[in-house]
């Protein structure tokens, strides 16, 4: 590896006008599964809405990452926990023959026969009961989330860096994007930060930690990569019968490749996706992520190599893609009027200003739940509060996504995508909300917000929701 850059020398950039090319009531960077259901929930609200996305394409890690499971939606009862704009997600792929996930009335269900089909789908059962977690086509999944866009009357701004955050005396204006039209400004009354990295957090001059533990899931990067010519349930056979010849391979693939590749499903028996975990880079530093992209495709092709030869259900597999987003599980973590703690995830920890529950997650790794490892039943769900969005000092800004204000262990079980899903469609409502109430985001009222989050089909606690389709 080359060293990293030691130069200290700067220069004064010289100020310069910027042409403001629309006013909005709120503004989004970033339209992954936090930021895009923040600019839905917002508009859906009734607020004027602009979204600004840095790649072509919208979904983020769930689209660009190649990031497929939607996992946890539900606990091994009869009962789905998050439901809202993520059971949208899988209603409107459904349409499309985009996605694999039990029907809703298989949910809880214990029929031997069903449980040991989505056995093999890691995510899908719990307590030897069925629970919902969704597989999904990213390159259908991008049209949709365009057609919600579209449909909710969000102003897009695609192949756009959101690159500043317009301040006046400790209020948000609105933020600054790069394009190939040059630097332009949007102007709005809320703006929300949907980066995942928590981009906007220091351009806003709002406070957060930024430290990760480089032991955890969420302090390592990964470049996701698909292969294609592939039979998933012809793998399963293998690593059913013969477990310990499977577990051999996979510790000499990782040998071989130089990082851990986990092949997953996809919602085609014929693609596979490779999951991997690549320690000691930091994805807030573009010479880390620069190595990753580099280093991890020569990784990626001595690991298909491997594959071919030696594991029975790749040999005339091929390469179908990499991803176009570096996978980064964690990054800057907003300072907010609440920090959401491990312990807190743990005890089950309720809130008055509850936007969200779901089903605890331990164990939260796939190889946990590859062990068989599991939650005893009466395990309290997780709620998440509504202040761990709302900086301490900043006023006019919100988060939606992983980087919401909690520690690095609470951060590394609740930064899934249909949490970060639920996160933004409550950043969202509440942003609309201030804007109609004209007041601050930390100052509206969070029963309207909550009666709001209800109307939209999210489970609140005490305020059961239903799945609308099978
Ligand atoms: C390899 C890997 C495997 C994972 N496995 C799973 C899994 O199986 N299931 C699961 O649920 N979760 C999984 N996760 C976690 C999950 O994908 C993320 O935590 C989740 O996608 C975060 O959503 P987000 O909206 O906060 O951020 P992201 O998904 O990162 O979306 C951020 C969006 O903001 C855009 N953006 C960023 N900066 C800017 C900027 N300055 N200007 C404009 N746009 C910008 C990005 O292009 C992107 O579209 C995994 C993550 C990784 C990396």
């Amino acid at each position: 590896m080359e060293e990293k850059m030691s130069n200290t020398k700067t220069i004064q950039e010289a100020a310069r006008e910027v042409k403001v090319c629309r006013e909005a009531d709120v503004v989004v960077v970033g339209g992954g599964p936090g930021g895009h259901s923040a600019a839905i929930a917002a508009a859906r609200s009734g607020a004027r809405t602009v979204l600004v996305e840095r790649y072509g394409h919208l979904g983020g890690m769930s689209t660009g990452g190649i990031v497929i499971q939607i996992p946890h939606m539900s606990d091994g009862t009869e009962e789905q926990q998050i439901i809202g704009l993520t059971q949208e997600w899988l209603d409107r792929l459904d349409e499309v023959g985009g996605c694999l996930h039990p029907k809703r009335d298989e949910i809880g269900s214990s029929d031997e026969k069903l449980v040991s089909y989505w056995q093999r789908f890691m995510g899908n059962t719990v307590r030897g009961r069925i629970k919902q977690t969704a597989w999904v086509d990213p390159e259908l999944l991008k049209c949709v989330l365009n057609d919600m866009v579209e449909e909710s009357e969000v102003k897009l701004f695609l192949h756009s860096w959101g690159a500043q955050v317009i301040v006046d005396k400790n209020k948000v204006q609105g933020i600054i994007f790069e394009s190939k039209s040059g630097r332009q400004a949007i102007l709005g009354k809320v703006v929300i930060d949907g980066t995942g990295d928590g981009d906007l957090l220091p351009l806003a001059g709002a406070e957060f930690d930024g430290e990760l533990d480089p032991k955890l899931r969420s302090s390592m990067l990964a470049l996701v990569f698909r292969l294609g010519n592939c039979d998933y349930q012809k793998l399963c056979d293998f690593r059913e019968r013969e477990p310990e010849r499977y577990q051999g391979l996979m510790a000499e693939l990782a040998r071989v490749a130089g990082t851990r590749l986990l092949p997953l499903p996809s919602p085609r028996n014929d693609v596979l996706w490779v999951n991997n975990w690549i320690p000691n880079l930091n994805c807030m530093n573009v010479e880390d992520v620069t190595t990753l992209e580099v280093e991890m495709r020569k990784m990626m092709l001595r690991g298909h190599e491997f594959m071919k030869k030696n594991i029975p259900t790749f040999e005339n597999s091929f390469i179908l893609d990499t991803a176009s987003q570096t996978g980064t599980r964690g990054g800057r973590r907003l300072v907010g009027e609440y920090i959401v703690t491990q312990d807190d995830l743990e005890t089950g920890k309720k809130y008055d200003d509850a936007i969200a529950v779901i089903p605890r997650l331990r164990p939260v790794t796939q190889d946990d739940i590859r062990a068989g490892k599991e939650l005893p039943e009466d395990t309290a769900h997780i709620q998440i509060p509504y202040r761990c969005l709302v900086p301490v000092k900043v006023e006019g800004l919100l988060v939606a996504g992983r980087s919401f204000s909690s520690d690095m262990a609470a951060n590394n079980m609740v930064n899934l995508i249909p949490h970060c899903i639920a996160m933004g469609q409550a950043a969202g409502t509440a942003a609309a909300l201030a804007v109609k109430g004209d007041v601050n985001v930390r100052d509206i009222d969070i029963r309207a917000l909550q009666d709001s989050l209800t109307k939209q089909n999210v489970p609140l606690p005490g305020v059961p929701s239903t799945v609308s389709k099978a």
